[in-house]
């Protein structure tokens, strides 16, 4: 395939050209875009190891081995839905609040255009600011949340409420979430304090431990949110739900977690619901092995841009 552009172009290796996500066109310009592909490379929210920052440059490196067509929900999304590479937010490093903003704002102006956002982090504190983004286009949403952990924690930091243990706490408390239509799947890390899960379900959290979906398999936690996602779905997916086996490169680890496999299987099975927005977080690119958290990080958002061209 000739291709007189040097930068994209269905006719170059993975290896070659510079690396928007799925080599889509890089631009602000959203008329007639059904999906805005937006990067957020923040990392100040995390509380242990950093290094997310690096998160949506590798994740777009990684998607340039997806080639297109999606043989397991037979559909092209690039054939069928209008996609761009909108870049990243410009975050402020030193201030999670400015940050927030500017996250916030970003998602506004994608979502007003009509286009749909998909995100790539970043840490799990930029659901937060997309969540509100969201809330304000759709109203209060229904949250799908998957993660190895409960993200509804008070801040370890008196002086700072935000952090990337601290989101849903937010989202709920703030009323980003319909009652009753928030799942947080795949959770499983040691806790602080033995009512936390208690204290998430006070807020307004179905916790769905990993035991519970190893137990129950995956279909059957699908068949559940299903039933009680009734509104616009927002779904917000850390990569530490995942085993580190399958995805070393987090900052938070936890063992014993989803494989690739049924983490595909959970998002693919989210088809038929109103889906409105995906983010996919906690990417580290410094403590991954031969990239292959960036690459699952690209499949499950290729497979969530899938489900939005199936709609
Ligand atoms: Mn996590
Ligand atoms: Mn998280």
């Amino acid at each position: 395939m000739t291709n007189d552009n040097p930068a994209f172009g269905a006719g170059l290796q993975p290896f070659m050209g510079i690396p928007s996500f799925m080599r889509l066109p890089v631009t602000r310009n959203l008329k007639d875009i059904d999906v805005a592909v937006l990067g957020v490379p923040f990392d100040s929210g995390t509380s242990y190891r950093s290094g997310t920052r690096f998160g949506p440059r590798k994740i777009r490196e990684a998607s340039l081995m997806i080639w297109g067509h999606n043989p397991t929900l037979n559909v092209s999304p690039l054939k069928k839905i209008n996609v761009v590479d909108y870049g990243d937010v410009s975050v402020i490093p030193t201030s999670i609040e400015h940050t927030m903003t500017a996250i916030t704002q970003t998602a506004e102006e994608i979502l007003q255009s009509g286009a749909k956002l998909i995100t790539l982090g970043g840490d799990h504190s930029i659901a937060l600011p997309l969540l509100r983004a969201h809330a304000q286009k759709y109203g209060p949403v229904s949250l799908v949340h998957i993660d190895a952990h409960i993200d509804t924690w008070e801040s370890e930091f008196d002086a700072v409420p935000y952090s990337h243990g601290t989101p849903f706490r937010h989202a709920l408390q703030e009323g980003l979430i319909r009652q009753g239509e928030y799942m947080q799947i795949g959770i499983r890390s040691p806790l602080s304090d033995k009512n936390d899960y208690a204290e998430a379900a006070r807020l307004g959290a179905r916790t769905v431990t990993i035991h519970e979906v190893m137990e129950k398999g995956v279909k059957e936690i699908l068949k559940e949110v299903h039933e009680r996602m009734k509104g616009p779905v927002y779904v917000t997916v850390d990569i530490d739900s995942a085993d580190p086996a399958f995805a070393p490169g987090t900052g938070t680890p936890e063992v014993g977690g989803l494989t690739s496999y049924q983490l595909l299987q959970l998002i693919r099975g989210l088809h038929g619901l109103n889906l409105i927005g995906f983010d996919l977080v906690e990417v580290s690119p410094p403590f991954d092995h031969a990239d292959i958290t960036a690459i699952l990080a690209a499949n499950l958002a290729f497979e969530y841009l899938s489900l939005f061209a199936i709609k």
